[in-house]
């Protein structure tokens, strides 16, 4: 039979694990377009799986990858009518459950968004502080890039790929008394 590390005792558990994520969504007119929980002014949205925001989606991937869960694909599937229009933030919840539920916590992350347009640099730090503050950190611990797709042919879409650091949640969160 092959070795599996899945009965690994938790004091065995990595102090930190990392996450990837990437995502990708076609630019469709007279759609919102919403990046990083954000709406922003554009004569196009994102369409596709739930409100298309691409930077929730890629963020929510590496969250679910750090702690090796199922994607965001298997657990709300782009099939299921009920996720048509959803708010991302719901997925991104539901994958930081299930890394507190494994006992870990969010370090940093960073992201790059490749898209041709609109400029993302003016509603950056619009985007980190949403960013942070779904996710529980300082928004210094959320980097952003925007690039546009030179010499890729990708005008039509808008792309996010994200790595996420996580950390062991230390004993801090047991209540603390007369201190
Ligand atoms: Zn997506």
């Amino acid at each position: 039979m092959p070795k599996t590390d899945d009965r690994r005792p938790a004091t065995a558990q990595p102090s930190t694990r990392i996450g990837y994520g990437f995502d990708s969504h076609e630019f469709r007119p007279g759609i919102p377009l919403k990046i990083g929980g954000i709406t922003l002014q554009h004569d196009k949205g994102l369409g596709g799986h739930s409100d298309g925001d691409v930077l929730l989606h890629a963020i929510t991937d590496a969250l679910l990858g750090a702690i090796a869960a199922p994607d965001i694909g298997a657990l709300f599937p782009p099939s299921d009518p009920k996720w048509k229009g959803a708010d991302s933030v719901i997925f991104l919840r539901e994958a930081l459950k299930r890394v507190d539920g494994a006992g870990y916590e969010v370090a940093n992350i960073d992201a790059s968004l490749v898209l041709a347009a609109p400029k993302i640099g003016p509603h950056a730090v619009t985007i980190r502080t949403r960013v942070a503050e779904l996710l529980g950190v300082h928004s210094d611990c959320v980097g952003l890039k925007a690039k546009t797709p030179e010499g890729l042919n990708l005008d039509a879409a808008a792309i996010a790929h994200v790595v996420v650091l996580l950390q062991k949640v230390r004993q801090k969160r047991r209540r603390k008394k007369s201190r």
